[in-house]
């Protein structure tokens, strides 16, 4: 069956915090992740990151790390609450200073809210000469949210995600707002976590990409995710290095799995081959007497 008992206190270490990026379109989602992504080489490797698996893990200079979800928008973030999936520790909302507090802007901070994830305000385009961060910090006051250059709580940053200026800044605020989480997982146990993406890649077969939340994945384990199954062939991390097991809040894409799952599912290692099949196939066999039901109805 699938294990999901409490872990004992001592048995819970630190993890890095899983952060997503959201804000208006064109204000710099993806700027700021392909120039965090550019610009984190984890210490001592050579290679930066070279693929694109929905997901990367950053270390910083004091050797802590940070892990993006890397598909901007809360298109993504919403999609996975709505299959139940509780994957943000600390949401970036990212403002352009040249612009207004826009509609996708006040969406992106209610989901936040919502799912009780923490806030933290990147104030972005600062070198443009029209950008007026103050005004953006006034918006934001006039909808009860007080940052901390105006006496309140919520940290924000200003940031160029064109020139770097304040993206170092921005995420010591990250870790500072993780740190009061206190983010814990078990790593000695079976994994399970979140389904990212997955895809049919001509040539590997299909190719998932995880998020471990709590256990170890190795390879050789059985996954169940969603209505899919198999057996770890290989795994691959954002650098394209081949990695033997990937501990909580790493991001790892796998082989083996019989199918595509779908972003937000679930994944669960199970002791047996078997009963993982198993339980895929009565999923996929309830998803397809739902469907029937509904084109009924
Ligand atoms: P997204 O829709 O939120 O992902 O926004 P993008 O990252 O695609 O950025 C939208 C546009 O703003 C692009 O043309 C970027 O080059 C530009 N842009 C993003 N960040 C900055 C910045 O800090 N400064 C300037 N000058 N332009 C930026």
């Amino acid at each position: 069956a699938i294990e999901e008992r409490e872990d004992a206190p001592e048995d819970l270490k630190p993890r890095a915090p899983i952060v997503t990026v959201m804000g208006h379109v064109d204000h710099g989602k993806t700027s700021l992740l392909d120039y965090i992504r550019e610009e984190n080489v984890i210490a001592g490797e050579s290679g930066g990151i070279t693929q694109h698996i929905g997901a990367y893990a950053v270390s910083l200079d004091g050797g802590q790390k940070i892990t993006f979800l890397d598909t901007p928008g809360h298109e993504a973030f919403t999609a996975m609450r709505a299959r139940g999936a509780q994957v943000t520790d600390i949401a970036i909302i990212v403002i352009a200073a040249d612009d207004d507090i826009m509609p996708q802007t006040r969406e992106a901070i209610s989901h936040a809210q919502a799912a009780g994830v923490p806030i933290v305000f990147a104030i972005n385009k600062v070198d443009k000469p029209t950008a007026n961060p103050e005004k953006i910090k006034e918006g934001l006051a006039n909808m009860n949210l007080l940052v901390e250059d105006w006496g309140g709580k919520i940290q924000s940053q200003d940031i160029s995600a064109k020139t770097g200026q304040g993206v170092n800044e921005l995420l010591e605020k990250v870790l500072l707002e993780a740190e009061m989480l206190d983010l814990k997982a078990n790593p000695d146990k079976l994994a399970s976590g979140t389904v990212v993406e997955a895809f049919l890649d001509k040539g590997r077969g299909y190719v998932s990409t995880v998020l471990v939340q709590g256990g170890t994945l190795k390879i050789g384990d059985y996954v169940l995710a969603g209505t899919c199954s198999g057996k770890v062939k290989a795994m691959q991390d954002e650098r394209g290095k081949i990695v033997r097991e990937a501990g909580p809040s790493s991001p790892i894409s796998i082989l083996g799995l019989d199918g595509a799952p779908q972003a937000g599912d679930k994944f669960n290692v199970l002791e047996d081959e078997k009963e993982a099949k198993q339980i895929a196939a009565k999923r996929s066999q309830l998803l397809r007497e739902q469907s029937v039901r509904t084109q009924r109805h």
